[in-house]
């Protein structure tokens, strides 16, 4: 394959858990990052497919209905709708962002539990569950916490360690206690199905040994796991969930692992949206194709699960059941872990009410220097810390003073003395520099977001915008025109013309600014359009509603464009506000 032929590439970024409303920690990880490297390739011509949704059972929903005293679907319902309506406000630009709850969702599930099943890897055995010791009801891992026995975190929950990430069984924890009424919960035998990750390790090894290209943190910390990998239960003693396609797993008691239904959700979301554009067989083309590539994004703490148990599932799925129909699915190619977003000193945790809701945010700012302040100062290889103060000083000290100065002043010069693009004369050396540094910008910046390395690319672009901006200063357009209209005229068409390469630039990381001054440049045509929603009809009445947007009409080109002389210029208008201190 050459470079000029258009990619498939996957863009899968984690699913959120549909408990509660999502705050600024979630999206920083499997948002925004997923969305830049979307709208770059799309940009550049690739065909990107970009899947996820709400991940909607097990207990994370259970314990929010407990306490509402409303039913698991209740909850469900509701922040499906508020997540997705967050998501699409911060210009997220999903193909298709569905639930884990539909009638898809659960056939592809159980075709690839029943088929691991088949295979033998998933096996039988008896553990210790745990019971809450007032009722007798079994208490689900995210119903009980302790201390973590790997850190010593006080608050590790029973199926994994917040702070460490490492996955946990509820009876490893130090100081168990239900966190209904802060009992000690009795542990009793049950019978689960295991997926026998032992059975992989020989192969997961020198697959993630391969993985150079990764980051660090993703790839250090999933060769350290896949030394110690024990069989962990695929089955739940709960009634909330897909049930377990295998006899004596009963609907009323056993679910499948909300975990094992999460992943596969990228494979089903994959096929619903084929399945919704009414090409049912396309998905293929992303996940049975040697020449695909598979880009996965989230926060830390969910590493294991993309790097390890969902390898391994698609391993042990092989040529595959109905779904694969003799033919493998393809494994990820890039795992994207961001590091975590802390607000003052305490982890941004949805489960502790800790965190700076999307929507809170959303309804103060526009979404741009949202997206700005997350890629630049965001936690994208080490833990940072969120700031109103920072959030608001890098809006006016970096996106407003930079970028947005420059096409305020360039767009103003010359709509009030031309009204339009003006026409060139002779270009001198600066002039044809300063092109050149625009030009030159996107090889750097495209490489880096290939590389997920989001914020050095950002500030790629930044500088580029910084030289411009040094250019017009130094050739003050608004003096020259009092004694020379043509020299000013060029000056600002070539400060236009690096004006409309840097918008092409800002696009992945700045999509709603973008397209106001694509606009505002006179041009008709779409950069970065809205989002919206579509309902989709499944058997015997059931609908769901997915994020989407009909991309194939907006525009693209990853490179300088033709900016044509003459074209008409709209009235111009700030590109972002100034904020006050909170
Ligand atoms: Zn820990």
């Amino acid at each position: 394959m050459t470079d000029n032929q258009p990619k498939r590439i996957l863009v899968a970024p984690a699913w959120p858990y549909a408990s509660g409303p999502r705050h600024l920690g979630h999206v920083v990880g499997f948002a925004v990052p997923a969305d830049i490297f979307a709208r770059y390739h799309r940009l550049k011509g690739n065909d990107v497919l970009m899947v996820s949704g709400t991940d909607e059972h097990g207990t994370p929903t259970m314990v929010v209905a407990d306490k509402e005293g409303v039913s698991p679907r209740e909850i469900a319902d509701r922040y499906n709708a508020s997540i997705r309506e967050d998501l699409r406000d911060l210009g997220i630009s999903y193909d298709c962002f569905t639930r884990t709850t539909t009638q898809n969702h659960a056939r592809v599930t159980q075709d690839i539990f029943r088929t691991l099943y088949d295979n033998g890897w998933l096996i039988e055995q008896t553990a210790l569950g745990a019971f809450s010791a007032t009722t007798g009801n079994t208490l689900p891992d995210r119903y009980i916490e302790g201390t973590c026995p790997i850190c010593g975190y006080p608050q590790a929950r029973g199926d994994q360690c917040d702070n460490c990430g490492n996955q946990l069984d509820p009876v490893d924890l130090i100081n168990p206690r239900s966190i209904i009424d802060g009992t000690t919960p009795e542990f009793r035998e049950t019978k689960h199905l295991f997926l026998n990750l032992p059975a992989f390790a020989d192969r997961l090894r020198p697959w993630l040994e391969s993985k150079t290209h990764w980051r660090p943190n993703v790839r250090n910390f999933s060769l350290a796991l896949v030394d110690e990998l024990k069989p962990r239960a695929m089955t739940r003693d709960i009634d909330w969930g897909i049930p377990v396609p295998v006899e004596g797993y009963p609907p009323e008691t056993k679910r499948i692992y909300v975990w094992f239904d999460a992943v596969i959700g990228y494979l089903s979301a994959a096929i619903e949206c084929a399945a919704n554009r009414g090409e049912p067989k396309s998905w293929r083309e992303w996940w049975q194709n040697d020449d695909a590539h598979h880009s996965y994004f989230m926060g830390k703490d969910n590493i294991v699960f993309h790097t390890i148990i969902w390898p391994a599932m698609l391993l042990g799925y092989d040529i595959g059941g109905e779904i694969g129909a003799g033919k493998p699915l393809r494994q990820p190619d890039d795992v994207v872990a961001s590091e975590f977003l802390r607000l003052g000193d305490e982890q941004f945790s949805a489960s502790r009410g800790v965190g700076v809701n999307v929507r809170d945010v959303l309804e103060r700012y526009d979404p741009d220097p949202v997206r700005y302040y997350l890629t630049a100062a965001g936690p994208e290889t080490q833990d940072s810390s969120f700031t109103w103060a920072e959030f608001i000083r890098r809006n006016n000290d970096e996106l407003l003073a930079n970028w947005g100065n420059l096409v305020n002043r360039t767009l103003t010069n010359a709509y009030r003395n031309f009204g339009e693009v003006p026409a060139p004369g002779e270009l001198t050396e600066p002039d044809q520099a300063v092109l050149d540094a625009v030009a030159a910008a996107f090889g750097p910046v495209g490489r880096l977001i290939e590389q997920s390395r989001f914020k050095a690319a950002l500030a790629e672009a930044m500088s580029a915008s910084t030289a411009v901006n040094q250019y017009i200063s130094e050739q003050a357009p608004w003096s020259v025109i009092k004694a020379d209209r043509a020299r000013a005229a060029t000056i600002l068409n070539v400060a236009l013309r690096c004006v409309d390469g840097l918008k092409v630039l800002f696009t992945p990381f700045l999509p709603f600014s973008s397209q106001k001054l694509h606009e505002l440049m006179g041009y008709d045509d779409v950069l970065s359009g809205p989002l919206e929603f579509r309902e989709v009809e499944e058997e015997e009445g059931a609908r769901h509603t997915v994020l989407t947007g009909d991309y194939s009409g907006w525009r693209r080109g990853w490179g300088p464009t033709d900016l044509p002389a003459g074209q008409r210029l709209r009235e111009p208008e700030p590109l972002f506000k100034k904020l006050d201190p909170v």
